[in-house]
């Protein structure tokens, strides 16, 4: 028994119920109960009505008879049945009539005391049983059940799919996870009550399209839902079903939409768990795309996984064998009349003994998605300020390198100490390494992130948001966080830069960094005509081809030592 349990049952005195039309039967029925039980009475079936509503909060048991004028026992059952908020609450019918028994138990009477009444201590230990029951029940209900939506939770979720399953050999099932885009924003734009409805709403409309076809639903976490059911060759109604009332929306103006990834007549020698990981990976696959909002997951993203399980098993002997190398290109301070070099990033490489070179861009979502990434990252900024201290020592001089922190590194509870000894063992102060950030990791949990980001910039070291434009945060969101720079994700380079280019996105982003006082920095620049461009602009240091690749440490040299000669 829990303790959650325990508390239940040795809890104060239980409220009851006595509904009947005879005075002589609610003062037996009152006399033999309220010992035990705080006693309410109803005299016919509109007060009972009036009562239960008032009470529902804290009523434990309805006795009620079932022949009364007006308004009958069997329309209260009814009504009960039908309105959520008093559904639950148990109700013993008491009768002299056998037909009418089983007419009340279908509509959801738990029990039955005929009349006359048998002896006492059969009454009360019916009532204290039927309590007990539905207690129980209530607790297991609310451990398997999402509070906010009323959905299975993802482990009774996989537990009954499981059982589906063995009862259910021979059925066709589909997996299919839905998501809702950019739920953070919503969120942020229209407040948490109005997120919180519409992840209800979508429940709702999930469940019960879900439940005609005989399946399951779940809320995994935040805005995933996950459904269970037998094969069908069209789920786009169900999606659509979904968004139905978020079209209509008032305050959203259908600005909220729907993904949904299938995974179609599942491999069952697969396990439930990676049958939904395939669901979601359908669903990601078409994240950000507005031409399709249902994805697939076919034989493409079937190697795709295969591929990533591979790079994983291969990762701890590439780590061993030294088959990653840190590669550096350089930012240029671009304010001044010549371009100087201020800092270096550091980017990790992979030269695979037989799949040659492998894109970061490749394997770091891999590895971001399986935490090894932690492991990787630690051993890149530990070569960065390895880096950092060769230069300082065979140059004098100091090359900020600034490397990247991925989102788990940034949850990880030791993150400031391995930064503590990673300067100690190279003799650096935080001044010399500078945190580049990802944007996309800023949404999660705000709190944690900024207390982080706030630590990190106590030890003294900078921090830049890195791919600005491409994550969500909103303008509240930046002022509330303490970063050095914004660096501006390529994407806006190149959109300003093509055929109908548009340098409005830039200069907005400019116009925020000017706002939080900070500097900007443009990556991905390639040409001479770009950093004239970005310079007039109000762009402060430049980071891209145009200047170098990432180049490794021995060919970098010469930036350093162009550096120390002026
Ligand atoms: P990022 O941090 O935004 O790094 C910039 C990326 O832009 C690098 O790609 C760089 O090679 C590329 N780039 C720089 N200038 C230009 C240019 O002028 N044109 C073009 N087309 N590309 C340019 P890379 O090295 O492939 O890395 C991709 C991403 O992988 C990085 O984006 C970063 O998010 C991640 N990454 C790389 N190394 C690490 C690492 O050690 N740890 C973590 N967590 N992530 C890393
Ligand atoms: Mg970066
Ligand atoms: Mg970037």
């Amino acid at each position: 028994m829990t303790e959650n349990q325990i508390s239940v049952k040795t809890r104060e005195k239980r409220t009851v119920l006595i509904v009947d039309d005879e005075t002589i039967n609610r003062e037996i029925l009152g006399m033999l109960l309220s010992s035990d039980y705080d006693v309410l009475y109803a005299e016919n079936g509109r007060e009972a009505m009036e009562k239960i509503l008032e009470y529902s909060e804290t009523l434990s048991l309805v006795l009620l008879d079932l022949l009364m004028p007006e308004v009958s026992g069997m329309e209260v059952l009814k009504e009960m049945k039908e309105t959520p908020a008093i559904s639950k609450i148990p109700v013993i019918v008491m009768t002299a009539d056998y037909d009418s028994e089983v007419v009340s138990l279908d509509l959801g009477a738990l029990d039955f005391i005929s009349k006359p009444y048998p002896p006492q201590n059969v009454i009360l230990a019916r009532i204290r049983r039927i309590i007990e029951l539905s207690e129980d029940r209530q607790i297991i209900r609310q451990t398997e059940r999402d509070g906010l939506t009323g959905l299975y939770n993802l482990d009774y979720f996989y537990n009954y799919a499981e059982k589906f399953e063995q009862y259910h050999k021979n059925v066709d099932m589909d997996a299919i996870v839905v998501d809702i885009n950019h739920f953070h924003i919503i969120n942020e734009r229209y407040g948490k009550a109005y997120a919180e409805r519409v992840l209800r709403a979508v429940a709702s409309k999930l469940r019960e399209y879900a439940g005609s076809l005989g399946g399951i639903v779940c809320r995994k976490e935040g805005d995933t839902f996950m459904i269970y059911c037998p094969h069908t060759d069209d789920l786009s109604p169900m999606l659509d079903a979904a968004s139905d009332e978020l079209e209509g929306d008032e305050a959203t103006q259908g600005r909220v939409h729907l993904r949904m990834g299938i995974y179609p007549s599942v491999d069952k020698t697969v396990g439930i768990e990676q049958r939904f990981d395939r669901a979601k990976a359908a669903s990601d696959s078409v994240s950000g795309n507005y031409a399709r909002n249902v994805g697939v997951y076919d034989k493409e993203l079937y190697e795709k996984e295969l591929f990533a399980e591979q790079l994983a098993e291969e990762f701890d002997r590439a780590v061993d064998e030294c088959q990653f190398s840190v590669f550096f290109q350089p930012k240029f301070d671009v304010r001044g009349d010549e371009p100087s070099l201020s800092s270096a990033e550091a980017l990790v490489r992979w030269n695979h003994p037989k799949l040659g070179f492998i894109s970061p861009g490749v394997f770091i979502p891999v590895f971001e998605n399986n935490g090894m990434i932690q492991k990787l990252d630690r051993y890149v900024w530990r070569k960065a300020a390895e880096q950092v201290k060769r230069w300082k020592s065979e140059f004098g001089v100091t090359v900020p390198v600034s490397v990247n922190v991925s989102r788990i590194d940034i949850f990880d509870p030791e993150i400031v100490s391995v930064f503590e000894s990673i300067l100690k063992e190279n003799g650096l102060s935080a001044g010399e390494l500078v945190l580049e950030i990802t944007e996309s990791a800023y949404s999660d949990d705000e709190e944690f992130l900024i207390s982080t980001v706030n630590s990190l910039r106590d030890m003294g070291f900078r921090v830049e948001m890195d791919d600005f434009g491409t994550g969500y945060s909103s303008l509240g969101m930046l002022t509330r966080l303490p970063i050095d720079a914004l660096k501006l994700d390529m994407i806006f380079i190149r959109n300003a830069f093509s055929d109908n280019g548009d340098m409005r996105m830039i200069e907005l982003i400019i116009d925020i960094a000017k706002y939080l006082g900070v500097p900007v920095i443009a990556e991905g620049v390639e040409t001479a005509e770009q950093v004239a461009t970005l310079k007039e602009k109000g762009c402060d240091i430049i980071q891209g081809f145009y200047f170098s690749k990432p180049v490794p440490p021995s060919d970098f040299d010469a930036f350093v030592a162009k550096k120390t000669a002026v």
